[in-house]
Order: structure tokens, then sequence, then C-alpha cells
């Protein structure tokens, strides 16, 4: 047990997010809870949300640089502990490196297989994510399930469930920038502050706690950075702008840098997990590719289109029931509620 990193989020998200997450957040305070369930970062947040869940997708406002996919013969142990231990994955993980062409590091991915995502998916939808934040990303490991959700350590891993769209796949990378540094950021003071200083967070989600909303204001931020700084359409900055101020704190969110073209970014940054920069082998394949590696796809005032994936109240209830049951099981044979790691 000792060898595993500490469980800091459950992330349980619908394709773009719902009012579900929410509740199933507000179950865990009468499971197992960690020893600092009632910290202030912890807790829901009393201010209301601006909208009930997150209606764009930035899976169609952001390019992924070109990338290659090779096979690992020796399945990482972080992985392996969640096949025979934690039975994230029924059957057996297949481990692959996965380099772009903004980066001279690998990311590893162990994918249960089956799985729900196909390595081109995983591969596409990781590059997705900005370089400036990818490279806070550890392992990702992809599991099968019928609902869609996702969790991220303390050391940067993520473990996604089912079939996540780009908007989990940024959402989870904040957790692993908010954790980057081993002082999380959600934590602060300031940002509580910021938070109480206004008058909404983004969505329920958001609402779940100090440590989700600033992820969640981090997608909005992403979002807003590549649509010509333009929130999506019916969102307003006013009633979370010091929110909003506060990310401006993070040369993370340089442009010219979170969108590439490099992993290499300076000043360094001990916290994040891929930083060699691409060779000029890989440069050239980028230019061959004829894609600006990691940037927005067209950078414009136009409105993100809405994702065709309605999120009823059924599929809510549905994810959210499989979700307790998971922590349930989750806390009563494996302890991976990690709070009991911490
Ligand atoms: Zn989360």
């Amino acid at each position: 047990m000792a060898s595993f990193t500490k469980l800091v989020f459950l992330s349980a998200l619908l394709s773009l997010g719902s009012a579900a997450p929410l509740r199933a957040l507000r179950r865990r305070q009468t499971e197992p809870t960690p020893d600092n369930s009632t910290a202030p970062w912890s807790v829901p947040l009393t201010i209301p949300a601006q909208h009930e869940s997150f209606g764009f997708d930035l899976g169609s406002s952001l390019n992924a640089p070109s990338y290659n996919v090779t096979p690992v013969s020796n399945i990482p142990s972080n992985c392996l502990a969640y096949n025979a231990l934690h039975s994230e994955c029924p059957t057996s993980f297949e481990a692959f490196d996965v380099t772009y062409d903004d980066c001279g590091d690998a990311w590893t991915v162990c994918r249960c297989n089956p799985s729900n995502m196909t390595m081109d998916t995983v591969a596409q939808r990781l590059g997705q994510v900005p370089v400036g934040l990818r490279r806070y990303v550890a392992t990702v490991v992809v599991l099968p399930d019928n609902t869609n959700h996702a969790y991220t350590l303390t050391s940067g891993d993520i473990h996604m469930f089912g079939d996540m769209a780009e908007n989990t796949w940024i959402h989870e990378s904040f957790h692993a920038f908010d954790w980057a540094s081993g002082a999380p950021v959600s934590h602060t003071t300031d940002w509580l502050n910021a938070i109480q200083s206004d008058t909404c967070v983004p969505d329920t989600y958001a609402a779940s706690s100090a440590i989700e909303d600033f992820a969640q204001v981090g997608v909005l931020k992403i979002s807003s950075l590549a649509n010509n700084n333009t929130l999506p359409s019916g969102w307003s900055s006013d009633c979370m702008s010091n929110q909003l101020k506060f990310m401006d704190r993070f040369s993370l969110f340089n442009s010219a840098s979170l969108f590439g073209p490099t992993c290499a970014i300076q000043p360094s940054d001990p916290g994040a997990r891929h930083t060699t920069p691409p060779s000029q082998t890989q440069i050239q394949q980028g230019k061959q590719q004829g894609k600006q590696q990691g940037s927005p796809v067209t950078p414009s005032t136009s409105v993100p289109t809405a994702h065709p994936v309605g999120n009823t109240g059924v599929k809510n209830a549905a994810l959210t029931s499989a979700l307790l049951s998971r922590w349930r099981y989750a806390s009563l044979g494996f302890g991976i509620a990690g709070w009991l790691l911490w």
C-alpha cells in the first residue's frame, strides 16, 4: 500500500459535465472520509453556479500535435497495482509510450484491454490538452466502464473510465497541475478568498468544492484562450472575475507557451513532468503534418459548437448510482479512497 500515491480527487463527469457529479461529491461526505474532509477546500461551496453544466466541448476548439504510439513491454507498477489490488481493470493492461511532436518525453498510457477508448482516441485527446498543461500529467490509465468518470492522483496520474470528452481531460490535467508543487493551489487562502469575493462559480460541479472549482475555472480559461479570449456564449466573467483573475498569476496561461510549440517552457517548473524539448526530427515531423502544435483550431470569436450529446436525468441518476456503488466498493474493499493512503 505504501507504494501507492495519494488519491486526491474523484471527479465524476459526464462528457460535458452535469449535475450528477455534484451529488456524488455530496455523497462523499457520508463515506469514510479523509482527515481533511472538512477543510475549506473540500466542502461544497455556497456560491451559486452560473450554469448547470458546461454545454461546450473543447474537443472542437483544440488541435492535437502529431504523435507516435509505441508499445511498452513491461507494464508499469503504478498501473499493475490497479489490475491486481484495486481491480479497476478486470482483464489486463497494455502499455504504450505516446510521443508528441511538441515534447521529447513520452507520456505512458496503460490501457485496460478492452476499454471504451481506443489508443488513437486516447492519444488524440491527451494531445489536445495544450502542451503547457499536458506537461504536468504523469501516467494515464484508461479503463472500461459503462459510465464516464475520472480521478487524478497527487502523483499526476490520471485514471479515465469510459469515454471521456476533451473537457474532462483538461479538467483532470488541472488537478495534476494543482498538485504539481506538492502544495495545492486550490488549498490556498488566496484561492478561497477569490471564490468568496465572487458571486458565482462556473457550474454545479465547480460548486462541489474549491478543488473542483479550480479545475473547472481552468477549463473555462482554456476555452477562452482557445477562442480569442472569449468565453463560451452565454457565459459572463462578471460574477466570477476574481476567480478568473486569480488564474492570471500563473505563467501556465501564457498563450504562446500554453499552446506550444514545446514542453520545455521557461522559466522551468520542477513540478512539470515532461520538460525535454522535442528533437529536430520531431519538429520537422510536426511541420510536415501541417499542424500548429497544440494550438487552437481556429482562433476566432466564433462560439464553440455545442456537443450533441445530451445529459439526461436518467443518465445522471445512473451515473450517480454507479459512482456510489463504486465508492462503497472502493472504500470497503481496498481503501482506494486515497484519503486512507494520505
Ligand atoms: Zn475534478
